[in-house]
């Protein structure tokens, strides 16, 4: 008998390419071309360095509490994570590990099947429609669980609200998590029936919508007694998840509506003004919801593309898996980038 014989082997995730190579425009990622709210860097700037040395706050209270005045949601409803990795990675321990599948759709954010795989959770992914839109009433099956990012990932879809709670009727016995780290680009949030299913865990992020992937911030809202078994989970794993800057940094995103509402005005503008152009180029593309284009081109197969502006240095995301590989995923980057892009994408197809 090897030590390496009871050991874990999984696959991992394999997360977007974060090159050391400057002048990159970088659309692979899906982070925000903008930088966070100017008050986090102010506070950034004044923080005091000597409190340091002191654990951060276990119980991540004033970000919490930030959350909790921004959204009209009681703070015990609210938890909060390193990023929102962290935050799914919390549930699929704390609700799925009940022996029964749990269900999500085959095409989505592919830390799903990871995290299952690395708890042994028994997962079925279930097929998306021709036109990548989730059908609710394949969720109708017997399960320990059902996930659903909303709007989806990589499709940039969003299913209406009534699909969600259709999903929700068919589960009472089961957690329901919906992704959402992607609702502030578009589509409605599942949010408002936390009040109505005790269990439904809404998860979100501040690496997309707040520019802050760096900080590293998730959250997720439920009912007082879902997020006390996430708490109780949290608390038995590592209890001080959030670092001081985060806490701080994060509190200061939540202030600034203003300028968090512009950021996602902005991009919305930039994605719906780009997503006509491309199609101009003969690409066609799921309508978005999202800060990214799932687009593929009539001619052009996606790896060439993708090849091609990785070498003009335009780095976007290709997934070389079925159906996935037809398509790039373009994060919206600033109109400067997207029409470096665009001018590129011309001159390559009008040279084929
Ligand atoms: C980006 C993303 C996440 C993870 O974001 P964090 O940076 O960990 O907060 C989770 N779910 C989906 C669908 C995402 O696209």
């Amino acid at each position: 008998m090897s030590w390496e014989d009871g050991i874990w082997k999984g696959v991992p995730y394999t997360p977007g390419e974060q090159p050391k190579r400057d002048n990159l425009i970088k659309l692979n990622t899906n982070e925000c071309p903008y930088p966070p709210a100017p008050g986090v860097e102010k506070k950034l700037k004044e923080m005091e360095f000597g409190r340091f040395r002191l654990y951060p706050d276990p119980e991540a209270s004033s970000l919490v509490d930030a959350l909790s005045g921004y959204y009209h949601v009681p703070s015990d409803q609210i938890f909060v994570g390193i990023g929102s990795d962290d935050v799914l990675a919390m549930a699929f321990l704390t609700f799925f590990r009940n022996g029964r599948e749990i269900l999500f759709p085959n095409i989505t954010y592919s830390f799903y099947d990871v995290w299952a795989n690395l708890y042994n959770i028994p997962f079925r992914q279930i097929p998306l429609k021709e036109d990548f839109s989730i059908d609710p009433s394949d969720y109708k099956r017997e399960n320990g669980g059902v996930v659903i990012a909303n709007p989806n990932a990589p499709t940039s879809l969003f299913m209406p609200l009534s699909g969600i709670r259709e999903i929700l009727d068919a589960n009472r016995e089961s957690v329901v998590i919906v992704d959402e780290a992607y609702i502030d680009f578009g589509g409605e949030t599942a949010l408002p029936l936390i009040d109505e299913y005790e269990n439904l865990l809404v998860v979100r992020t501040f690496s997309k919508s707040r520019a802050m992937a760096g900080m590293r911030i998730g959250y997720a809202f439920g009912s007082k007694k879902l997020i006390g078994y996430l708490q109780d989970a949290k608390f038995s794993f590592n209890s001080y998840t959030m670092n001081m800057p985060s806490l701080e940094l994060g509190v200061e995103a939540v202030k600034d509506d203003a300028y968090f509402k512009e950021v996602c005005g902005k991009i919305v503008a930039t994605r719906d003004r780009v997503a006509e152009e491309l199609k101009a180029l003969g690409f066609t593309m799921p309508k978005s919801s999202t800060n990214f284009l799932f687009a593929s081109h009539e001619k052009v197969p996606a790896k060439e593309l993708f090849e091609a502006m990785k070498k003009e240095g335009i780095l976007v995301r290709f997934f070389d898996k079925p159906i996935l590989n037809r398509y790039l995923r373009i994060t919206i980057g600033t109109d400067e980038q997207m029409d470096t892009m665009i001018t590129f994408l011309k001159g390559y197809l009008a040279s084929k």
